[in-house]
C-alpha cells in the first residue's frame, strides 16, 4: 500500500498571519477528506512552529531545507533533529531551486537524505529534468541518474521514509504542467530506476509536481503511478490547496 501525498511547499512566501489563517482552514477541511490522503504543509523555516501549532490530526508540517550535519559551528543552518524535535514529519531535498540558486550537488543531497532518514523524517526527494534536457531526449537518463545519486546512502530499514517528487524543472511555477500521459511515463521510469537500486520499488510513493492546480490534479492523480502532489504556488490559497487535496480518488492506494 503507498501512501498518497499531498505537500504545498510555501518556498519563501507566507507570514504568521498566513499561517493561522491557511493552515487553520486547511486542517479542518483535511479532517473531512476520506480520500486516504496525507495533507502535509512545509513553510518557511521561521514559520515551522506556527504552522506546527495549527497542525495534527491529518495535517502534518515538513521543512525546505536541512544541513547535513547532526550539530555545530554551522551558523544559519538548522538540522533534521531540530526539525523533528520541533515536530515535523517531512523535509524536502533536492528541490530544483537548492540545485539550480544554491549549487546543491547529487552528492549533498545523498548526505542530506541520509542524515534526514537518521532523524526520522520522510525525505521527500525531488528530481527533475530541464527543458534543454528534455528537448535533447535525456530526460529519463538525467532523472534515473539524480534518483540513484540521491539514494546511494539509504539503509534498508529507511526504505519507507523515501517519498520521490518528479519535477521537470521547465514545470516548476510557469504555469506549463506535464501531461498526465507524460507525467506517467516518467514514474513508471523512476520506478524502474528505483527496483535497479535495490530498492522495493512498488511501495515508495511518487509524487508529481510542476503547476499542479485544482483543474489538473485530477488528471495527474488518476495516473497509475502517481501516488500524489508537490505543490507550490497554488499553496499559498486554502480553496486551491484542498481542492487539489480532494482531487485524490478515493481508494487509490496501491
Ligand atoms: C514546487 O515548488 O515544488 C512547485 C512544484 O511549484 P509550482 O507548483 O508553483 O510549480
Amino acid at each position: 500500500m503507498r501512501r498518497k501525498i499531498v505537500a504545498g511547499n510555501w518556498k519563501m512566501n507566507g507570514s504568521k498571519d498566513l499561517a493561522k489563517e491557511l493552515v487553520g482552514c486547511v486542517r479542518s477541511e483535511a479532517e473531512a477528506l476520506d480520500n486516504g490522503v496525507e495533507v502535509v504543509i512545509i513553510p518557511p523555516l521561521i514559520y515551522v512552529a506556527d504552522v506546527v501549532e495549527q497542525a495534527g490530526g491529518k495535517l502534518a508540517v515538513g521543512v525546505q531545507n536541512v544541513g547535513q550535519w547532526s550539530s555545530g559551528a554551522y551558523t544559519g543552518e538548522v538540522s533534521a533533529d531540530m526539525a523533528k524535535d520541533q515536530g515535523c514529519e517531512y523535509a524536502l531535498v533536492g528541490h530544483s531551486e537548492r540545485r539550480q540558486l544554491f549549487g546543491e550537488s547529487d552528492e549533498l543531497v545523498a548526505a542530506k537524505v541520509e542524515r534526514l532518514l537518521a532523524s526520522g523524517l520522510t525525505a521527500i526527494v525531488c528530481v527533475g529534468e530541464t527543458l534543454e534536457e528534455r528537448e535533447a531526449g535525456r530526460a529519463e537518463a538525467v532523472v534515473a541518474s539524480q534518483v540513484k545519486a540521491a539514494l546511494t546512502k539509504v539503509a534498508a530499514e529507511h526504505w519507507g521514509q523515501v517519498v520521490i517528487a518528479y519535477e521537470p524543472v521547465w514545470a516548476i511555477g510557469t504555469g506549463k504542467t506535464a501531461t498526465a500521459e507524460d507525467a506517467q511515463a516518467m514514474h513508471a521510469a523512476i520506478r524502474v530506476t528505483l527496483a535497479e537500486a535495490g530498492a522495493p520499488a512498488e511501495s515508495i510513493s511518487l509524487l508529481y509536481g510542476g503547476s499542479v492546480k485544482a483543474d489538473n490534479a485530477a488528471a495527474l492523480f488518476a495516473e497509475p503511478d502517481i501516488d500524489g502532489g508537490l505543490i507550490g504556488g497554488a499553496s499559498l490559497k486554502s480553496e486551491d490547496f484542498i481542492s487539489i487535496c480532494r482531487a485524490m480518488p478515493a481508494g487509490a492506494e496501491s
